[in-house]
Parts: structure tokens; C-alpha cells; sequence
């Protein structure tokens, strides 16, 4: 299975990422995740992407596209399938992404598209908390912690985003609007855009997607998803 996830900030991406993560043998590729670890590592261009990340700016292609084709052409294994979260968000990564699989005799299944209203991506934002240790998820009403500030999972410290507030959430769904939302065209062309109601819970959405991706896999045909 070789997919991309689309979708605005809060659409429910990384959520849904984790789940589709456990269930399929696949490679995850978060480029947003790559980013925050190039920054945490303090490696030589975590100056400048922390710049970008922070005023919710897009980091430059060059940049982000040598890091994709890095782990596409070097960590992909030979039947392994991928997952693309985060990477396209413009024209020109989705052509890069398209040479890059040329390349290495891919091409892309599906591209899963999540929309959400507005006022539910601004709250699911601003409630998101993130375990520092293992990447866990959650959102201080939907989904809190047992414990105040630590992970169910690893008891590691959450934290939130420091591009996750107000005014960065407002560049980055410009961003969105203007750079990632027009690619949806590129995909629909292509026949491989399935849009999903990412206002449902991830669970839901989760279920929803297993359905359709099960149902592709064993038919190889369109059934149930509104494929647009
Ligand atoms: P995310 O974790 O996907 O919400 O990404 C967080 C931030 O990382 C974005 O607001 C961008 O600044 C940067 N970023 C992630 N993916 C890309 C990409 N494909 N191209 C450029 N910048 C990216």
C-alpha cells in the first residue's frame, strides 16, 4: 500500500497515521515529525527550519524533498509499502514526489484526503498535547492524559507544539488554502483523491479507511469511499 494522507492542520492526520501505522506494515514518513527531530537533534538546518516551523511557513522544497527521497529510496524496503503524511503540500513537491517514485519504480495507490470545519480544527489544535518521548497524541478534553502532563503509554512529559498557537494556526491554514489545498486537483485528475469526513472521531475515520483501503486491496475497484 503506497498512500498519501492529505488534509488542513487538525484535519487528524497524525492520529489517524498512528493507527493506520499499527495496522498495515508500512513506512511512515511524517515530514512535519522529520522536521521537529532535525530540530530536537540540533543538526545543522535546525536554525532554519525552526524558522520556518514557527512562523507556520513552509520549509523550502529543496530542503524537505532531500529528506523525503532520502527515505523513500534508502529506508523503504523492497515490499514495503509507505505513508506519506505531511509531504506533498505544494505543486512542485507533488511533481518532485512523482520523479522520486519514477525513480525507484513506485507509484502512488491512494491519496486520502481528510476535511474538517474550522472551528473543530481550531480546538483540536489548541487542546493537542505531545508526549516528548514517544509521539503519543492527545487533547486535554477528548482525549486527556490519565495522569496531568504525562503519557499513558511511556510516562514521558507532554508538551504542546510551539507552533500550535493562534496566530501560527492562522498562517498555517492560509498556507494550506493557498500552497496545499490546489494539489487536491492534481490528485482528482489522477482518479486516486478519496475525501474523508475528518470532522469524525479518529476511530471512526480509522475504521472508514480500513473499509475502503481492504475493500481496494482485495478488488482493486472503487466500492463504498466517495472517490472524487
Ligand atoms: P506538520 O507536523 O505536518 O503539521 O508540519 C509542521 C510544520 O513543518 C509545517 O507548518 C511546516 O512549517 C513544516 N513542514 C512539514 N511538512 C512540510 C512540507 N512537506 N513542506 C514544507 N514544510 C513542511
Amino acid at each position: 500500500m503506497r498512500i498519501v494522507l492529505l488534509g488542513p492542520p487538525g484535519a487528524g492526520k497524525g492520529s489517524v497515521a498512528a493507527l493506520i501505522k499499527d495496522r498495515y506494515a508500512l513506512l511512515h514518513i511524517s515530514t512535519g515529525d522529520i522536521l521537529r527531530e532535525e530540530i530536537r537533534k540540533e543538526s545543522p538546518l535546525a536554525k532554519e527550519i525552526k524558522s520556518y516551523i514557527e512562523r507556520g511557513a513552509l520549509v523550502p522544497d529543496e530542503v524537505i524533498t532531500k529528506m523525503v527521497d532520502q527515505k523513500l529510496t534508502k529506508d523503504l524496503g523492497v515490499t514495503e509499502g509507505f505513508m506519506l503524511d505531511g509531504y506533498p503540500r505544494n505543486d512542485s513537491q507533488a511533481k518532485e514526489l512523482d520523479a522520486i517514485l519514477k525513480k525507484i519504480d513506485s507509484s502512488l495507490d491512494f491519496v486520502l484526503n481528510m476535511e474538517a470545519s474550522l472551528p473543530l480544527i481550531l480546538s483540536r489544535i489548541s487542546g493537542r498535547r505531545i508526549c516528548k518521548k514517544c509521539g503519543a497524541v492527545y487533547h486535554m478534553t477528548n482525549k486527556p492524559p490519565k495522569a496531568a502532563g504525562v503519557c499513558d503509554a511511556c510516562s514521558g512529559p507532554l508538551y504542546q507544539r510551539s507552533d500550535d498557537n493562534e496566530e501560527t494556526i492562522k498562517n498555517r491554514m492560509s498556507v494550506y488554502n493557498s500552497s496545499t489545498a490546489p494539489i487536491l486537483e492534481y490528485y482528482r485528475k489522477q482518479g486516486k483523491l478519496v475525501t474523508f469526513d475528518g470532522d469524525k472521531e479518529t476511530n471512526v475515520l480509522f475504521e472508514e479507511f480500513v473499509k475502503f483501503l481492504n475493500e481496494n486491496k482485495r478488488f482493486n475497484k472503487n466500492q463504498n469511499a466517495s472517490r472524487n
